[in-house]
C-alpha cells in the first residue's frame, strides 16, 4: 500500500489522458489511422468532420464515463480539450468538437462491419505480442467465453428487428409485449482481461418470423464468423450449459477447437446418469475432482469433470463436459479454467452495465447507431483493460472503475498536451500487464 504523501507525489506529475494515449499507441500503433480509413457512407460534399474524430469522441465517452450524449458534449467542451485531440489525431486545425446529432447520424450510417474491422485489429496486433502467451490453457488453446445478455428493452415495438416477449399478469391474466435487444459476446480471456473478439446481435429478420432468433442461433453465426476472422487462432470455447449439444460438439469437432462448458445434468440425461454411476463405482476416493473419459454419445465421445470449489466460504460443485482428455495433471488446471473465467465473464457485463459505460443506456433509437455504440463500448473496454493493466500508477494506487474514468475525463479536459508530449509518442515504451 501507499501512503497518502506517495499517492499524491506519485499523480502529481501523471497526465492520465496521455498516458493512456501512449498505452494505446504502444499496442495499437495505427488505431488512429484505421479510425480514418473506415469506409465514410456520408455525403462527402457535406462532410466537417473526419471519421477518426467522431469515433475518437465516441471511445473518449465511454472511457470517461459520460453517461450520454449530451454528457459528452457538455464535458468535452473546452478549449483544452479540443487542443489535446486535435493534437492527439495530428489534425491540422480543429476549432469545435462535432456535436452528438453529427456523430450519431454518422453512427446511423456506417458499417457496423467496419467497426468490427478495427477491433480485429486491437486483437491481433495484441496476439502478436509474446507476453500474452502464458495466459493460454493448456495445450495452447486460447479461452474464449460465450455469453448472451439483454441489452435494451421497450414497452413499443422499437424497430423490426426487435425480440419479442409476452408477459401475462397473474391476477388480472392482461397480456403486455415486451420488446428487446440483446447480444451475444464472445471474449477472449487473457489473464484476468477479457476482450471482446466477437459480437452478434440476438435479432429477428423480420417482424413476422414463425420463430424469433435465439442465443444458439446467433452462436453459430458469431463462430462462423470468428473462425473466418481468426483462421488459426486455437480456440477454446467457455460457455454454459445451452451449448452443451450435438451442435455445438460437431462444430468443434470442425474447427479444430476445444469446449470446456458447464453442464447441468438434465441437458443430455444420459450423460449425466453415466457419470454418476461411474463416479458411484469409485466413490471410496473421495476425491475433490472426479473425471471420467470417453463416455459414448451419438457418433462421438466425451469427457466429463467435476470439482469442488470453494466459494464464499462454501462449497460448491461444478460439472464440465469436455473435448480435452482429463488425467491426473490437467484436472484441477480444466476446474478452474471453467469456474474462474465464468467469474470473470459474469463480472464484465456487470461492469459494462452498472459500473462502466452503462450499455444499457441507448445513445440513439436507430437501430444500426445502437449497433455501433455497442460495438465502440467493447473497443473502449479493450483500451481501458490495457490502460488499467498496464499503467504503473494505477497499479500502485487501486482506483474504481469510476474513479479511473474521472481522473481520465479531468486530464483531458485540464491539462494541455505539448508538442514535446506528442513527439513522445514515437519512441517505444515498456508496459507490463499484469
Ligand atoms: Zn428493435
Amino acid at each position: 500500500m501507499v501512503t497518502r504523501k506517495e499517492k499524491r507525489e506519485l499523480e502529481k506529475d501523471t497526465n492520465y489522458f496521455f498516458e493512456f494515449v501512449k498505452i494505446k499507441e504502444h499496442f495499437c500503433r495505427n488505431l488512429d489511422r484505421k479510425l480514418k480509413r473506415v469506409k465514410d457512407p456520408r455525403h462527402q460534399s457535406y462532410v466537417t468532420y473526419g471519421t477518426d474524430l467522431l469515433l475518437l469522441m465516441i471511445i473518449v465517452k465511454n472511457a470517461s464515463n459520460c453517461k450520454s450524449m449530451r454528457e459528452m458534449s457538455h464535458r468535452l467542451n473546452r478549449d483544452e480539450c479540443i487542443e489535446n485531440i486535435k493534437k492527439v489525431l495530428r489534425l491540422e486545425s480543429l476549432d469545435e468538437l462535432p456535436n452528438y446529432d453529427t456523430i450519431n447520424d454518422f453512427l446511423m450510417k456506417v458499417s457496423p462491419e467496419e467497426l468490427e474491422h478495427i477491433r480485429t485489429y486491437i486483437i491481433q496486433e495484441l496476439l502478436k505480442k509474446r507476453s500474452l502467451e502464458r495466459y493460454r490453457i493448456k495445450g495452447g488453446y486460447w479461452g474464449v467465453i460465450v455469453d448472451g445478455t439483454g441489452l435494451f428493452s421497450f414497452k413499443e415495438e422499437h424497430c423490426d428487428h426487435c425480440l419479442r416477449r409476452v408477459y401475462t399478469d397473474e391476477e388480472t391474466g392482461d397480456k403486455q409485449t415486451v420488446y428487446m435487444h440483446h447480444v451475444l459476446e464472445a471474449k477472449l480471456v487473457v489473464g484476468d482481461m477479457v476482450l471482446s473478439i466477437g459480437s452478434e446481435f440476438i435479432e429477428n429478420e423480420s417482424k413476422d418470423v414463425s420463430k424469433q432468433d435465439c442465443e444458439l442461433k446467433a452462436f453459430y453465426r458469431l463462430v462462423e464468423k470468428l473462425k473466418e476472422t481468426f483462421k488459426r487462432l486455437p480456440i477454446c470455447i467457455l460457455g454454459d450449459s445451452l451449448y452443451a449439444c450435438e451442435g455445438v460438439f460437431h462444430l468443434c469437432e470442425q474447427y479444430r477447437w476445444k469446449y470446456i462448458l458447464r453442464f447441468k445434468e438434465g441437458r443430455i440425461q444420459s450423460l449425466g446418469d453415466e457419470f454418476q454411476a461411474q463416479k458411484k463405482l469409485e466413490q471410496s476416493t473421495m476425491k475433490n475432482v472426479f473425471w471420467a473419459n470417453d463416455l459414448a454419445y451419438q457418433a462421438r465421445t466425451v469427457n466429463m469433470l467435476e470439482g469442488t470449489v470453494e466459494e464464499q466460504e462454501k462449497q460448491k460443485q461444478f460439472l464440465f463436459l469436455t473435448n480435452i482428455r482429463v488425467n491426473e495433471r490437467n484436472a484441477k488446471a480444466l476446474v478452474s479454467a471453467g469456474r474462474h473465467r465464468w467469474h470473470i465473464e459474469n463480472q464484465g457485463f456487470n461492469h459494462q452495465k452498472n459500473h462502466r459505460y452503462h450499455i444499457e443506456h441507448a445513445n440513439s433509437h436507430d437501430y444500426q447507431a445502437m449497433k455501433n455504440h455497442y460495438l465502440l463500448t467493447q473497443i473502449t473496454d479493450i483500451l481501458m483493460q490495457l490502460y488499467e493493466k498496464g499503467l504503473d500508477v494505477l497499479k500502485r494506487i487501486r482506483k474504481s472503475k469510476k474513479e479511473i474514468s474521472s481522473n481520465l475525463l479531468e486530464a483531458i479536459r485540464t491539462r494541455l498536451l505539448t508538442d514535446e508530449d506528442i513527439s513522445h509518442l514515437k519512441k517505444p515504451i515498456q508496459v507490463r500487464l499484469t
